[in-house]
């Protein structure tokens, strides 16, 4: 049964949504997309329009999984700061897993913690300027370290 589909979110663009409640920790789907490095996907990437929408996932090993190439519906998920899903990286796949109870109808958010190569200049933070409104919203989608995945032991 589908339990999630993707439309035009009131926060950005296209968002996932839940078509039916949800239970905490229920695995949704897989973050599915080509394989590949940091610098081949901002190159590709660069290639094309895709600002505004980020489809890169950092993997723990350093490469990135590229939604925009192959990937699923969950290359629409929207970044929140105070997300109701979380990515949980196991043996090299990404799943997306919600973290509390999700009401059918609720847009389904990750905190993308994005980690970029460039220095943080101005124009680095108004690109991944945050617009989830939550009280708890830190202003941007870009985190302070490392890409926050959960790694689960296989
Ligand atoms: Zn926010």
């Amino acid at each position: 049964m589908k339990r999630v589909s993707v439309r035009q979110s009131p926060v950005h663009g296209k968002g996932v949504f839940a078509l039916c409640g949800l239970r905490a920790g229920e695995r949704i789907f897989e973050y599915k997309g080509m394989v590949t490095t940091w610098r081949e996907a901002a190159r590709w990437n660069a290639r094309r329009d895709v600002s505004g929408h980020t489809f890169l996932f950092g993997l723990s090993d350093g490469r990135v999984i590229d939604g925009g190439r192959g990937g699923n519906g969950a290359r629409w998920l929207n970044h929140a700061c105070a997300a109701n899903c979380e990515a949980v990286e196991d043996s090299g796949r990404v799943y997306i897993e919600t973290i509390r109870e999700i009401a059918a109808g609720e847009e389904l958010f990750i905190d993308y913690a994005l980690e970029i190569d460039q220095q943080t200049d101005d124009e680095a933070q108004r690109e991944y300027a945050c617009r989830c409104g939550t009280p708890c919203c830190r202003g941007t989608m870009l985190g302070a370290g490392a890409v926050e995945t959960v790694v689960v032991a296989a």
